[in-house]
């Protein structure tokens, strides 16, 4: 006989969902969704806004948390809709504003540490230990421009979880697959401990649309129905998504003015310029040119730009 499950403050019996706010110490709320199966089964932790500036994915988490039918479901779905609410609500990009750190660098975070340490702690422990597989969805920021990309985890010692993580991102339906070389977002923080985790992006600039937001639901769905979690059998995309492995992520030297010259999705090739910043007199202060044949994958389009911040992404 399966049993109740308890995720904090919230407690679901065999068949039900429970939803509510579970408090992170004295820092935050979460807005959490707990849906226990009918059937014995695994684990998908799904989590949406570490951002808050990115809202499809956040609109598309809480229309799962809504939809997904624990009567259909073989083992446990647990969906955060929301993590950064402080930020989705303030309308800033990035950054928490209770620290001013970006939570996807603190994983796996710190008991001891500020507002956004902590978080990320409580998400690692309380949820993302418990989880056999892992979502977390996010998209470009309020000043950020980017296609449809999954990333896939490529550091770990598990080598069949990120064997399985790549499974899982095949059946993404997004143009571009980037293996990720990274260690400390939230997806990668897992990915490192031997749990099959991606990072999917989708919408960007500070909207989203009902398009998006019914293509983030049918990449969830897909994955649920790859793992088993759901019946029904998973659809790979008609075009499959282009795999990137060398990949540059380049941040500003300087603070300024961003004029990129380049657009998404764009070829671009060994020594074109690609993009300058200027100071507020509109003096050239720093030229960018690519260092190999590759494609755009993301621009920012903030026309200020801070310096160490990305401006430009490209791969091949
Ligand atoms: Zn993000």
């Amino acid at each position: 006989m399966k049993k109740a499950i308890t995720f904090m403050n919230l407690t679901a019996a065999p068949g039900q969902k429970v939803q509510g706010m579970t408090p992170v110490y004295d820092v935050c709320r979460l807005p959490v969704t707990v849906i226990n199966g009918v059937r014995e089964g695994e684990t998908l932790l799904i989590t949406a806004g570490i951002h808050g500036g990115e809202y499809p994915c956040i609109e598309a988490a809480t229309q799962l948390a809504k939809e997904i039918d624990p009567e259909k479901i073989k083992g446990q779905v647990i969906i955060i809709n929301c993590v950064n609410m402080a930020g989705f609500y303030d309308r800033v990009s990035y950054i928490t504003p209770l620290d001013g750190k970006n939570l996807n660098r603190l994983f796996p975070g710190d008991e001891n540490g500020t507002a956004g340490d902590k978080i990320a702690y409580f998400l690692t422990e309380n949820y993302q230990k418990r989880a056999d597989y892992y979502l977390d969805l996010h998209g470009g920021d309020i000043h950020e421009k980017l296609p449809p990309y999954v990333y896939r985890p490529g550091v770990g010692e598990n080598g069949d979880a990120l064997d399985k993580a790549y499974g899982m991102a095949k059946y993404i339906n997004a143009k571009f697959m980037v293996k990720s070389k990274s260690t400390t977002g939230a997806y990668n923080s897992r990915a490192i401990l031997g749990i099959p985790s991606l990072l999917i992006e989708r919408g960007c600039q500070g909207v989203w649309t009902g398009q998006q937001v019914e293509d983030y639901k049918a990449d969830v769905y897909n994955v649920m129905k790859y793992l088993g979690i759901m019946d029904g059998r998973p659809v790979l995309p008609a075009v499959p998504a282009v795999e990137m492995t060398n990949v540059i992520y380049l941040d500003s030297d300087v603070t300024g003015m961003w004029h990129p010259l380049a657009d998404i999705e764009e070829k671009i090739s060994k020594g074109q310029k690609i993009g300058y910043i200027t100071d507020i007199f509109g003096n050239v202060t720093k030229e960018y040119f690519a260092q190999y044949d590759a494609t755009v994958l993301y621009i920012a389009t903030s026309l200020a730009i801070a310096e160490g911040t990305a401006i430009i992404t490209y791969g091949n």
